[in-house]
């Protein structure tokens, strides 16, 4: 193991082939093809491979702004043309993107298995446009927009937007339809998931620096009560330790390679 210069624990690079094609890698993949009952929750890193910009990695600033300094209701009071212009650009940036094997992967499990589920912190709409059936967005969607005072909710793939920031009919501003730093998630979505992580008998962790709350709790949920929790990601994260099986690797050539 070595060091990163953030200080992350990174596989070393020659391992990599080596480790995802070794027993781990037919572990995991007897699990799956026994399993009745599959969860997996994404995150940004299985996009990337889209050349989608995660938030922590070195793509992840924008004009000098940290995600999570624009990812708030505190950023969109003080200022929700910044918040609106960020989101103009990353919405640019994602209609120009299409779904990796990752993604397809994940469709082609739905189809093996007979209950699955995926749980995702993705917003970028890239699990639909795969052909997942039923993604469960913890962290809603950048192509849905709402009003900020009335009941106005739709989607909106218009990119660049006309008028930054975008208002409503109602003359209120428009938001991005996105749980921020600090909102609560979906209710109904959440217990959905949280339910999928109790019930599953293995749980795949793909692409997910595995620090954002609550959604890093659903694996640890899911391994208490029984699960084998599988973890795919190109660096150890915080729950590299609490895994059965990591496989490291990027997710576009790891996930394909779980299918019966
Ligand atoms: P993150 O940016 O915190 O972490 C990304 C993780 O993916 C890292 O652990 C990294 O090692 C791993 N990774 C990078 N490339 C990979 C690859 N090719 N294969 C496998 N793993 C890879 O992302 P997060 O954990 O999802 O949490 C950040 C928050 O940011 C989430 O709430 C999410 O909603 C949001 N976000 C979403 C998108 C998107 O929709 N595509 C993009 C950026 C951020
Ligand atoms: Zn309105």
């Amino acid at each position: 193991m070595i060091l990163s210069p953030e200080g992350v624990r990174v596989f070393p690079e020659a391992s990599i082939e080596t480790m995802t094609n070794t027993d781990n890698l037919i572990r995991a993949k007897g699990l799956i093809a026994s399993a009745e009952r599959v969860a997996v929750l994404t995150g940004a890193g299985i996009s990337a491979e889209s050349g989608v910009p995660t938030f922590r990695g070195k793509d992840g600033l924008w004009k000098n702004y940290r995600a999570e300094d624009l990812a708030s209701p505190e950023a969109f009071r003080k200022d929700p043309g910044l918040v609106w212009e960020w989101y103009d650009w990353r919405r640019s940036l994602i209609a120009a993107r299409q779904p990796n094997p990752g993604h397809y992967a994940l469709v082609k499990l739905e189809e093996q298995v007979p209950a699955f589920t995926l749980i995702t912190q993705n917003v970028d709409g890239l699990h639909d446009l795969a052909g997942s059936s039923h993604p469960l967005k913890l962290h809603g969607d950048i192509w849905t927009v709402r009003c900020t005072r009335c009941t106005y909710t739709d989607i909106n793939r218009q990119t660049p937007l006309p008028e930054i920031p975008p208002r409503c009919d109602c003359g209120s501003l428009l938001r991005p339809d996105i749980i921020w730093f600090g909102e609560a998630l979906p209710e109904a979505t959440f217990r959905e998931a949280w339910q999928a992580a109790e019930s599953a008998e293995v749980f795949i962790v793909a692409g997910t620096s595995a620090l954002v709350q609550p959604a890093a709790s659903l694996p640890l949920l899911a391994a208490k009560k029984g699960a084998k929790v599988v973890e795919v990601n190109l660096e150890e994260t915080p729950l590299s330790p609490h895994s059965d099986i990591v496989l490291p690797g990027p997710a576009g050539d790891v996930l394909p390679q779980l299918l019966a």
